[in-house]
């Protein structure tokens, strides 16, 4: 489980995150939906310390950090215990699908290749890319990239694993292969925060649905009180905008 209060950051003078409070617990899947720059991305990159948070104070399994304090210590055990599916992929694009996948065991993780192999070959299978191992991220349509994505985050068995927004740059033909591998995975019970514009898709497989707008959590509940009885009319606004 994940516990997230007061998170703030800005980038000079520019308050992205206003303190944003969340709690995630075990084998749970939230949705954050809100405006583009509302600090949704900023927000799952402060989560694994890709962005450094400027406050706050972050529960993550048995450990318990402040935020204005993370030294190298706190920001690799950090580090360890999140993966992320990005928007683009950002694969390795030297490297094949396997190596791809392998990567974060062998490096950081120290695990022998033979056991990193095994590993990646399967989730690579559960992604259903089993035939793709030896190909090049360049080889690959946006869809199948982005499940190798998957795969690779799946491999790390994060306590909290992060997805910023990881259809919104594909074809509409492949977002149904990407969205049906996460929907399996939640069913697994990993826990997930994930952003996304696929408002059926967190209707349907969120436990929680946040609504996040300059900077603040605005509004959260089950997908029937964000989506069918929202209180807040930022929250009905954005909903109408979309529909
Ligand atoms: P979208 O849905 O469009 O991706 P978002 O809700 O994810 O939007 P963010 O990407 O978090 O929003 O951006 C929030 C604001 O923070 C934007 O105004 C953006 O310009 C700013 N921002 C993000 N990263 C940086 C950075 N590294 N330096 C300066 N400003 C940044």
């Amino acid at each position: 489980q994940a516990q997230i209060q007061g998170l703030k950051k800005q980038f000079g003078k520019n308050e992205i995150l206003k303190g944003v409070d969340m709690t995630v617990h075990h084998g749970e899947v939230i949705c954050i939906i809100g405006p583009s720059g509302s600090g949704k991305t900023t927000f799952l990159r402060c989560l694994n310390l890709l962005e450094r948070p400027d406050a706050g104070r972050y529960v993550l399994g048995s450990e318990s950090y402040l935020l204005h304090r993370i030294g190298s210590k706190q920001r690799r055990e950090i580090a360890l215990k999140t993966a992320m599916v990005f928007q683009s992929y950002e694969l390795f694009q030297h490297m094949t699908v396997l190596q791809n996948v392998m990567e974060g065991l062998v490096t950081p993780r120290q695990f022998s290749k033979k056991d990193a192999k095994q590993i990646a070959l399967t989730m690579l299978e559960k992604v259903g890319l089993s035939d793709k191992a030896s190909m090049y991220p360049v080889q690959l349509s946006g869809g199948q990239q982005q499940r190798v994505g998957i795969a690779r985050a799946m491999a790390l068995s994060p306590e909290l694993l992060l997805f910023d927004e990881p259809t919104s740059a594909l074809d509409p033909e492949l977002v149904g292969d990407v969205l049906k591998v996460m929907r399996q995975l939640a069913d697994t019970g990993q826990t997930m925060i994930i952003v996304t514009h696929e408002m059926q898709f967190a209707y349907e497989v969120a436990d929680k649905v946040i609504f996040m707008a300059d900077g603040v959590v605005v509004e959260a509940g089950t997908p029937e009180e964000v989506f069918r009885q929202s209180k807040e009319d930022r929250t009905k606004k954005f909903l109408s905008q979309i529909n």
